[in-house]
């Protein structure tokens, strides 16, 4: 099998799966508990806890687990906007988030928020217009650090601060989820206010999350309960997969950008050479993921024709099966440029193999695919 979709998900690593096994035969008790059975499973939980803090650098009080990258967004956007609804109305984010962020600001515009969504020009965002948005009552701006359809990066940082000079009230929020641990992003400044991360985009199993909350920052509870994770997310900790985040994240592979930058040039290079292939994904973008359109051939016929081949790669974003992207709409690309579109992306286990089958299998597929024009 040749798996080219880590985007959308990726494969469980031995480390974080052993790590979630550990704890479910070893470790039921429930970190809240008085008793020596709940002080061991607070005790991993804290453990889990500080290796995302060093990974993230930040300190420990900073992290808050959740259930997916979909619910930190969830939190960080109606907990901030919610925070400071009293004196701001305004949100401004860009027009191609991940539809977590998307339709929570589109929630909070059903809340009497107005809500700015910046267009990308060229596939990337221009800060300046962003920030010409930006004024005394905006409660939040969220800037996602890498899109997950283009790898379209964001200097989230650079933002944040400028966003800051504007106006240091105003929260600031990124979806970091396509970056983490891929791109660097710094909290030294404390421009960014919270940072959203998935388990299963990084080897660890689906269902597990985290959001940064930067020390002092104020947002307001969206679930209530039980007053777990400093009262900021209410349940019962799932342990197991907190243990397997911090395990499949524990040991930085330094090498790998560099490797999966090597894979992606050796794809768009062998892509130039073929006819009708446009690249979608912006210059300076994210090396994990490369879009392109094969242009009078439609996504899920190739994406199926690949499949027989045992080669998978995406249409666009997993979580907008069947729907035409929003991203891709978003940059102003031709209906049949967009519904021609294949997203591949990498992870540290791939192999220049996996580039040469997945070639081999587009040349196949525009020798025996009929045209759709
Ligand atoms: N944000 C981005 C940029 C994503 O790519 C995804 C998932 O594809 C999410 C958020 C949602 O994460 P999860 O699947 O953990 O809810």
């Amino acid at each position: 099998m040749i798996y080219l979709d880590n985007a959308a998900t990726t494969a469980v690593s031995k480390k974080s799966a052993d790590a979630a096994k550990d704890i479910l035969d070893n470790c039921f008790g429930n970190p809240s508990s008085l008793y020596s059975l709940g002080a061991k499973a607070e005790s991993k939980l804290s453990s889990a806890r500080r290796t995302l803090a060093r990974v993230f650098g930040c300190t420990e009080n900073e992290i808050y687990f959740t259930g997916c990258g979909t619910e930190s967004n969830n939190l960080a956007l109606l907990g901030a906007a919610r925070a400071r609804a009293a004196w701001a109305d305004t949100v401004v984010t860009t027009a191609f988030e991940h539809p977590s962020v998307q339709n929570t600001v589109r929630e909070l515009a059903s809340e009497g928020f107005k809500v700015i969504e910046v267009k990308p020009r060229g596939g990337v965002i221009d800060p300046q217009e962003l920030l010409s948005h930006v004024g005394k009552t905006t409660a939040l701006v969220a800037v996602m650090q890498v899109n997950n359809e283009t790898g379209a990066v964001n200097d989230a940082e650079d933002i944040a601060k400028r966003v800051k000079e504007i106006n240091p009230r105003t929260a600031f929020h990124c979806d970091a989820v396509q970056g983490f641990m891929k791109q660097p992003l710094s909290l030294v400044s404390g421009a960014i206010d919270t940072v959203s991360v998935s388990g299963h985009k990084l080897h660890a199993p689906k269902g597990v999350g985290a959001l940064y909350v930067r020390k002092g920052f104020n947002l307001k509870q969206v679930q209530f309960g039980g007053g777990q994770e400093r009262g900021l997310r209410s349940g019962t900790e799932n342990l197991a997969f907190a243990a397997a985040f911090a395990a499949a994240i524990s040991e930085p592979d330094t090498g790998e950008y560099a490797r999966v930058t090597a894979l992606r040039d050796k794809l768009r290079d062998g892509l130039s050479s073929v006819p009708d292939i446009v690249i979608n994904s912006p210059q300076g973008a994210a090396p994990y993921i490369l879009n392109f359109s094969v242009l009078g051939y439609r996504s899920e016929t190739l994406i199926h024709f690949l499949e027989e081949r045992e080669i998978y790669v995406s249409g666009g974003s997993a979580c907008s099966k069947g729907q035409r992207s929003h991203t891709l709409s978003a940059m102003g690309l031709p209906v049949e440029r967009i519904d021609s579109a294949l997203r591949v992306s990498f992870c540290g286990d791939n192999r220049e193999d996996d580039v040469d089958a997945l070639l081999t299998g587009l040349e196949a597929a525009r020798k025996t695919l009929r045209r759709t024009r």
